[in-house]
């Protein structure tokens, strides 16, 4: 662990606040033609033309949001990133630039911080954004991280959560519910670990839950090819918390309901068959769980024939009046309110 390698490591001390900016951020190469100055100056400086900006914010706190336990400094670094970017890509906008400030206490050496930046980097090079500011600052507990990520988009071409409309699609990008099988399998490992610190699990056939978990990607890939394909959704949210509570806010901002099928919903075999071993319901894991940064998201019927052949692109029901309420329709052909909890008692 960190605290036992502590003498032969950097003592963030040693740095002091302005060499360890220096040190961290002196990779960051600028990529974005709208980065007319990056770090270094009291504030970065962009430059749009005509487009319409936005802009997310996320903060991450050890012990509430991550577990160094098993969650690799580089690995948060990236991931940190990738939660912001998702956001931005949900509002079908292209990611451009983000900031990183962080607060970190003496408990992590120069070492834990590079591996941090380390992750940064590799996220901000494989989505072509810039690094363009942050602020640094001592934490007296835990690693706190918050990125701001900016993103531009043409003007009338963002997406919104409020612009569904009844007999649209409801379609989301990928698989659903790895992230939080792939934490299910970490957090059990953890407790072996505990007991026996020389036990050597073998992850392999857990391989990609756990990826989904430490190493998950936003689909800036999923709006190309939206706008390659023509297709304009006329609402959009990113899945962060679980699929119901993301239905629940496309269809209370867009005042419509739903149908939800529950055989519709596409799950990774390997999320199939740690439920089982878990004894969890897939269908819970994917409207509870959360944490899988794909993107949900309503079309026309009229766009179906363009979607409806692409491996990515599932359509998992479609949009009704509100007055008729949002609803799962089971396997077994019954219908469940959609609720943000109380899927608990699904089995009851
Ligand atoms: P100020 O005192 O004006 O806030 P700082 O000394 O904190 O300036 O920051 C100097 C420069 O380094 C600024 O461009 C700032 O955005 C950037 N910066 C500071 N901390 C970080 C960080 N953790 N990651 C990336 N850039 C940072
Ligand atoms: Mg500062």
């Amino acid at each position: 662990m960190i605290e036992d390698k502590n003498q032969q490591l950097t003592k963030l001390s040693d740095l002091g606040e302005f060499g360890l900016i220096d040190h961290l951020t002196k990779n960051f190469k600028l990529k974005q033609t709208s980065t007319i100055k990056g770090i270094g100056d009291d504030a970065a400086v962009l430059g749009f033309d005509n487009k319409k900006i936005v802009v997310t914010t996320d903060l991450l706190v050890e012990g509430v949001h991550f577990d160094l336990s098993y969650m690799p400094l580089k690995h948060l670094g990236y991931k940190a990133v990738i939660v912001n970017l998702s956001d931005v890509y949900a509002m079908n906008a292209k990611a451009t630039q983000i900031t990183i400030s962080i607060a970190v206490s003496n408990r992590f050496p120069l070492e834990a911080l590079e591996d941090l930046y380390a992750g940064i980097e590799t996220a901000a090079s494989i989505y072509n954004i810039d690094v363009v500011g942050g602020d640094t600052t001592s934490s007296n507990t835990g690693l706190l991280i918050s990125v701001t990520a900016i993103g531009e988009v043409e003007t009338n071409n963002e997406v919104y959560r409020n612009g569904a409309k009844p007999n649209d699609l409801l379609v989301v990008s990928g698989d659903l519910g790895a992230a939080y099988m792939g934490l299910q399998v970490l957090e059990r490992e953890k407790e072996v670990y505990k007991v026996n610190p020389n036990s050597q699990p073998d992850l392999e056939q857990y391989s990609y839950i756990i990826e989904r978990q430490l190493k998950p990607e936003a689909r800036k890939d999923i709006i190309k090819l939206l706008n390659d394909l023509d297709v304009k959704p006329t609402s959009m949210i990113d899945i962060s918390d679980g699929l119901s509570s993301e239905i629940i806010h496309l269809c209370k901002q867009s005042d419509v309901g739903c149908d939800l099928y529950e055989e519709k919903i596409p799950l990774d075999p390997q999320v199939i068959t740690t439920c089982e071993e878990f004894n969890i319901d897939s269908t819970t894991v994917v409207l509870n769980g959360g944490e899988d940064y794909e993107l949900l998201f309503t079309v026309s019927q009229s766009d179906f024939p363009k979607i409806k052949a692409n491996p990515n692109l599932s359509v998992i029901g479609y949009i009704k009046e509100a007055k008729e309420g949002m609803h799962l329709v089971t396997r077994a052909d019954s219908r469940i309110p959609i609720q943000a909890q109380g899927w608990k008692n699904f089995n009851d």
